[in-house]
């Protein structure tokens, strides 16, 4: 089969833009997000003649610390670089980056496959600017008579991270940058939104014969800006070239982009016509030095990173792997729920209710733990409702829809809602009976031996009753029933 016939490699260029207050070489606001054009802009971040750059320390730090949550080794000396290139977006004709000395370099990152880790090495990590941006009048570029550029982008902090060729499957690309969006979210070094542009990916792959060991040109993917379509776009081009190689095709070393109305990936620019960027030392910055003391400090402020807090909350709480993983997917679910043990000891039954019932209701709404009402009480609440067998774990969720839409207190809800578990005996006895009455057959089953319609009945006792019965008690209702008689 032509799957199995060949292997794929896979490298990733992956830039971040750093969660800083201002830009990285002015005191311009680097939020820029949603703002009105060239609103954010000064004579440095346009480059303009005379005006200098000043390092800011926060885009430093939060480098340092990406690095360090990716394993790296923190280079002391540092340096920054020119890349010559011209285009609209980059008024200063160059973007200042870290080509010949980067700031870290050698780490790593285990990602999850199955049963397994797997470890993807990352050659380096470089601090650079980010350009701005062209606005063209018509989304088909041959067809638009005028273009506008928006600079509020020109200097929005950066840091490239360049993996090895370690990823042999679109979906491992894909699990690597997930992983790096949750690590740079839990440091609070980049937002993480690739739909916004925040985190950025250009994909290198290569496929070889894994008898001959003949391997095709690498090509780059660029401009993919989704997590699925990481996936997508490297699933199209390992078919497209596996399809050439078949063929017995050359396969042209280039650039493609994915071409989200095509659902394909197009030709950008051929190696020939890369161009030659000239880099040389950047004059107007002296060398970045970092002390040992700066970097023990940052290693100290990193906070606990998902694998560990997946482990913890195994051996601490006694979770799944599947459910400390759910919880520790952001920092922010990770606190909250160890906000509601802290409250309540039942790791178990607040990780049920936050996983099953709270993060559909995230997700349905498009909002995050913090952006909403809910708060580590409610859930506390709703949990002891739940054990004390006041409400069943079916009608949580309903309660904890009217706390987030309303705020309300759960116990209120499910009074005015009436929403409690009926455990009244009388009352169950009657709908028991009347069951048992019309399900002789199932009755008669029981007595040859069929323990398992026991469930049934429940089934139909919590039919007669919408829901509210108490099944535990109606369970126990019916079996002393059938046995008595
Ligand atoms: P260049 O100098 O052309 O940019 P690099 O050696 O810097 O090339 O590698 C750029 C990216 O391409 C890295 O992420 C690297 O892992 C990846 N890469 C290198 N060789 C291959 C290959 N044969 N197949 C797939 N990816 C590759
Ligand atoms: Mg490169
Ligand atoms: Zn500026």
């Amino acid at each position: 089969m032509i799957e199995d016939k060949y292997g794929i490699t896979i490298g990733l260029e992956i830039h971040a833009q750093l969660l800083t207050s201002t830009k990285i070489f002015c005191s311009c606001d680097a939020n820029v997000f949603d703002r009105e054009p060239n609103s954010s802009i000064c004579p440095v971040c346009t480059g303009q003649p005379g005006a200098l750059p000043v390092l800011n320390e926060e885009v430093v730090r939060k480098a340092v610390m990406a690095a360090l949550a990716l394993n790296c080794k923190i280079n002391r000396y540092s340096r920054f670089d020119r890349k010559n290139y011209f285009y609209p977006d980059l008024p200063k004709g160059y973007q200042i980056t870290q080509y010949f000395y980067p700031i870290a370099e050698n780490g790593y990152l285990n990602i999850k496959i199955g049963e397994g880790n797997k470890k993807i090495r990352i050659r380096r990590l470089h601090i650079e600017e980010d350009a701005g941006k062209m606005l063209h009048s018509s989304d088909n570029i041959t067809q638009a008579t005028h273009s506008l550029v928006d600079l509020n982008r020109c200097g929005i902090p950066l840091i490239e991270i360049v993996t090895e060729p370690d990823i042999e499957s679109p979906i491992e690309a894909r699990l690597f940058m997930e992983k790096l969006r949750d690590i740079l979210r839990y440091i609070d070094v980049c937002t993480g939104d690739m739909e916004k542009g925040a985190l950025r990916c250009d994909a290198n792959i290569s496929i070889y014969n894994k008898e001959t060991l003949e391997r095709s040109s690498r090509v780059e993917v660029k401009n993919i800006n989704s997590f699925r379509f990481v996936e997508k776009a490297l699933d199209f081009e390992a078919d497209r070239i596996k399809k050439m190689m078949e063929k017995g095709e050359r396969v042209e070393q280039e650039t493609r982009g994915w071409d989200f109305s095509s659902r394909s990936t197009v030709s950008m620019r051929s190696k020939e016509e890369e161009s030659d960027y000239r880099y040389f030392p950047e004059p107007d910055l002296p060398p970045l030095i970092v002390s040992e003391d700066y970097i023990n400090e940052l290693k100290e402020k990193l906070p606990e990173l998902p694998d560990e807090k997946i482990q913890r909350f195994q051996s601490e709480y006694n979770l799944l792997e599947y459910d400390a993983t759910v919880l520790s997917s952001s920092k922010k679910l990770a606190d909250f729920f160890e906000d509601c043990v802290r409250l309540y000891n039942n790791p178990k039954r607040l990780s049920n209710i936050i996983i099953n019932d709270l993060l559909s209701l995230l997700n349905e709404h498009n909002v995050e733990i913090d952006g909403t009402k809910i708060r580590p009480e409610a859930i506390v609440k709703i949990a002891k409702l739940i054990d004390s067998s006041k409400i069943s774990a079916s009608n949580a969720k309903s309660i904890l829809e009217e706390t987030f839409k309303t705020g309300k207190d759960p116990q209120d809800i499910v009074k005015e809602k009436r929403l409690e578990q009926i455990d009244d005996e009388e009352f169950l006895n009657k709908i028991i009976e009347k069951v048992i009455q019309q399900n002789s057959k199932a009755v008669e089953d029981y007595r040859k031996g069929k323990k398992g319609v026991v469930g049934f009945l429940v089934g139909m006792v919590m039919r007669e009753t919408r829901g509210k019965a108490n099944p535990k008690v109606v369970s126990q209702m019916i079996e002393s029933k059938l046995n008595e008689s």
